[in-house]
């Protein structure tokens, strides 16, 4: 048993132990016959105690009563859980209670009306008022006869002894006593017990008896007492000589209990006056008992409905602390069982709910512990694959079902030369032509799954060359969407170009310059023939004409065959390129020096150098990088001749991304078709009369023996821009190169 279940059985004891003295009390009180008319002190003080503690105990159950209903006010004012319902229950008890308590009162207190009126009957005063008249008229009506007869006796006073006693008992005396002043008895006596009636002989007297006077009554009349006899009598005054000398006592005979009735009747009569003197007291005394076990009942229905209303209300508020706490996440709360009943239920089934969402939690946690794991592993692989994705030259794109781009990585940008972030349609990025290439591409994959095809497309005025493939994320009814993948053939497709050029210029060369010798010399021989014989012959000349024809074309031959020679030589150079000796070299340095050879050669053109400060080292052949240079500017300078603003641009500047650093000649020229720029590094390719098309397939193959890129993009607002890329050799910057952020015009 708990120690609140020990506690509330005390608190039930002894209130059933109060109730029962105060119902006990309501009894004995109900039947106590008050002593409103104290007659002791003893009394007094019971009366007074009585009153004193009916009085305190009803000031202190008002008080009870009050504090109770302030505290009932307070709460619920205050809205505290469960006022309302404590409010209700008494409200409601004492709304019960209040008629039949109220009823109680007023029939209790009209019968207690009646009954005090029922000891104060009208016949029984009318009796009373009687008997006193009665008495007083009986004493009016006696008393002068008495009188009389003591005055007669009084006349025979004289008489000594029995005489005495014979002539004042024929006078119709029953007992006569002569008094001093002082009023004792001197003599006298009364007639004997079994005298006649008839008193005309000799009467029997008792001489000497002692009569005693008793009292006198309201009347006058005295009341004496001889023997056990009783006697009504009256006294007159003795005189000798004018001087009073005692009294003369003249009696009648009454019955002997006649003094005890007397007296009862004076007693009760006087009580029942003083008890309708006390009924006014007595009323209010009854009123206050009566009020007193009112706001007794009305507390004892007060306790209960608290002492009820807490058997629900303080489970209930557990239970919502209870519930506060499980809302704010302590599962571990328990409510302490302080109810018996269904509300005990109630409480432990909560704490078992509790429980069981404690495990629940517990389980919850170590799921979502998991799950986090999971998502962490995923998050990981997912960043992994993105970073995979990131980094691979491939472009990637996934595609929703309908075509539209979800998402791609930054190869895609790159490869289409776009520089703002964000998604761009498949019209975008491969022009219309290409998109309905790739949604063809797309409803195949429904069918096969993976397809792959190549594709040409303009991109930022040049020819992308594609290598395209699409996988479709499931079968036609369940494709949840697509991936496309783009390999940028150009690069490869440039040097797999440039390879089978060098094989061709190896094979022409090898078979030019066979003949080109004997040819030469054949032609040289020839000429010198023609001069030797006209030498000798002196200017007769037999066919003067034919002589002119063979002299002009082997001298025409000997010029083809050199300049054929030197195409030859340019060839022979292609193929056998010098293998790039590469050291550390400041890309500002080189620049500077390939500007330098253009120093004052340029006509009317401007040449400026904008050199970034700080370069980073590159790892380079600088003699090869300086000839790559000198020939772009040299084709940009040519590329201006029909421009009417001329001006050519080198910069550099560190690519920290890439880890590079980017060498650019722009000019104003008349820029390159994007057909022309896809072919421009291969060495067949030039638009001039006498040009060679090998100066940019060199520069191509050196730039990439340094493991750099070169490709040309359209200048803004005219003509071209070759950009260059070289990897750095080290991450310090360079402290070589005062010249760097200058700007040179020549
Ligand atoms: P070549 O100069 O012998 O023609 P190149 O390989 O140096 O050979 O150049 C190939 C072609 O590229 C040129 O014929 C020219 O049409 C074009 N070209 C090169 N540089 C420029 C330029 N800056 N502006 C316009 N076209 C250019």
């Amino acid at each position: 048993m708990s120690r609140l279940e020990s506690k509330q059985r005390w608190v039930l004891g002894i209130g059933g132990i109060l109730l029962t003295l105060l119902l006990a009390a309501v009894f004995t009180f109900g039947s106590l016959d008050v002593p409103f008319h104290p007659k002791s002190w003893r009394e007094v003080m019971a009366l007074y105690a009585v009153s004193s503690f009916i009085t305190a105990a009803l000031l202190v159950f008002l008080l009870i009563l009050g504090r109770t209903t302030l505290r009932l006010w307070v709460e619920r004012r205050r809205e505290q859980l469960g006022a309302r319902f404590k409010t209700k229950m008494v409200v409601g008890a004492m709304a019960l209670s209040l008629l039949p308590i109220v009823f109680m009162f007023i029939v209790s207190y009209s019968l207690i009306n009646r009954s005090l009126l029922l000891w104060f009957p009208k016949p029984l005063e009318i009796a009373s008022g009687e008997t006193q008249k009665l008495l007083n008229d009986l004493g009016r009506t006696q008393l002068p006869r008495l009188r009389g007869l003591a005055l007669q006796v009084q006349s025979e006073r004289q008489r000594s002894g029995d005489d005495f006693l014979q002539h004042a008992f024929a006078k119709g005396a029953d007992a006569v006593w002569i008094l001093d002043q002082a009023g004792n008895v001197i003599r006298g006596g009364a007639v004997c017990e079994n005298q006649r009636e008839d008193r005309r002989g000799v009467i029997c007297v008792e001489s000497n008896l002692p009569g005693k006077f008793l009292r006198s009554l309201l009347s006058g009349i005295e009341v004496w007492q001889a023997g056990d006899r009783n006697f009504f009598g009256a006294r007159v005054q003795d005189f000798e000589n004018g001087e009073p000398t005692g009294f003369t006592v003249a009696t009648y005979r009454t019955s002997p209990g006649v003094l005890t009735r007397l007296a009862a009747i004076e007693s009760q009569t006087q009580e029942y006056y003083q008890a309708k003197q006390d009924l006014r007291a007595l009323k209010r005394q009854m009123l206050l008992i009566l009020l007193f076990f009112t706001v007794l009942l009305l507390s004892a229905v007060m306790w209960v409905a608290l002492f009820l209303a807490k058997q629900v209300t303080v489970p209930i508020q557990a239970l919502a602390e209870g519930t506060r706490e499980v809302s704010s996440g302590n599962f571990d709360y328990q409510v302490p069982e302080q109810a018996q009943d269904e509300l005990g239920v109630l409480v432990r089934s909560f704490n078992t709910m509790t429980t069981q969402l404690r495990d629940s939690r517990a389980q919850i946690d170590e799921f979502t512990r998991s799950l986090q794991q999971a998502v962490q592993e995923l998050e990981r692989r997912r960043q992994l694959m993105e970073t995979v994705l990131e980094s691979i030259p491939t472009g990637v794109l996934s595609l929703d079902g309908s075509g539209t781009v979800l998402r791609m990585n930054t190869s895609v940008l790159r490869m289409f030369g776009i520089h703002e972030p964000g998604l761009q349609s498949l019209e975008v990025l491969l022009g219309a032509d290409g998109a309905r290439t790739v949604q063809h591409l797309m409803r195949r994959s429904l069918r096969m799954g993976v397809v792959s095809r190549e594709m040409e497309t303009v991109v930022a005025g040049r020819v992308l060359h594609l290598a395209v493939t699409v996988s479709s994320l499931g079968p036609r009814r369940a494709n949840t969407g697509y991936v496309l993948v783009l390999d940028d053939l150009s690069e490869l497709l440039r040097s797999q170009k440039t390879e089978a050029w060098q094989e061709v210029a190896r094979r022409i060369a090898h078979e030019i310059k066979n003949p080109l010798t004997p040819i030469h010399l054949s032609a040289q021989r020839l000429s010198r023939f023609l001069e030797k014989r006209d030498a000798s012959q002196q200017g007769a000349s037999p066919d003067p004409e034919l002589e002119k024809l063979v002299q002009e074309c082997s001298r025409l031959i000997e010029r083809e065959v050199s300049t054929l020679a030197s195409l030859v030589n340019e060839f022979s150079q292609f193929v056998r390129f010098p293998a790039a000796k590469l050291t550390s070299a400041n890309a500002n340095m080189i620049v500077q020096e390939a500007v330098e050879v253009f120093s004052g050669r340029l006509d009317r053109v401007t040449l400026k150098s904008h050199l970034t400060e700080n370069l980073p080292m590159i790892r380079a052949d600088a003699g090869l990088i300086r000839s790559v240079v000198v020939n772009l500017i040299d084709n940009a300078a040519e590329a201006l001749e029909s421009s009417s603003f001329r001006e050519i641009a080198v910069s550099t500047k560190s690519l920290a991304d890439a880890e590079a650093v980017q060498i650019c000649v722009a000019d104003t020229g008349h820029g390159i078709s994007p057909e022309d720029k896809d072919k421009l590094f291969l060495p067949h390719f030039s638009t001039k009369d006498r040009g060679t098309g090998l100066g940019l397939a060199i520069a191509a193959r050196i730039i990439a023996e340094h493991g750099g890129s070169i490709h040309v993009e359209d200048n803004f607002p005219v003509g071209a821009r070759f950009v260059i890329e070289l990897p750095v050799a080290e991450l310090t910057p360079t402290t070589v190169g005062g010249h760097s952020g200058s700007s040179t015009a020549l």
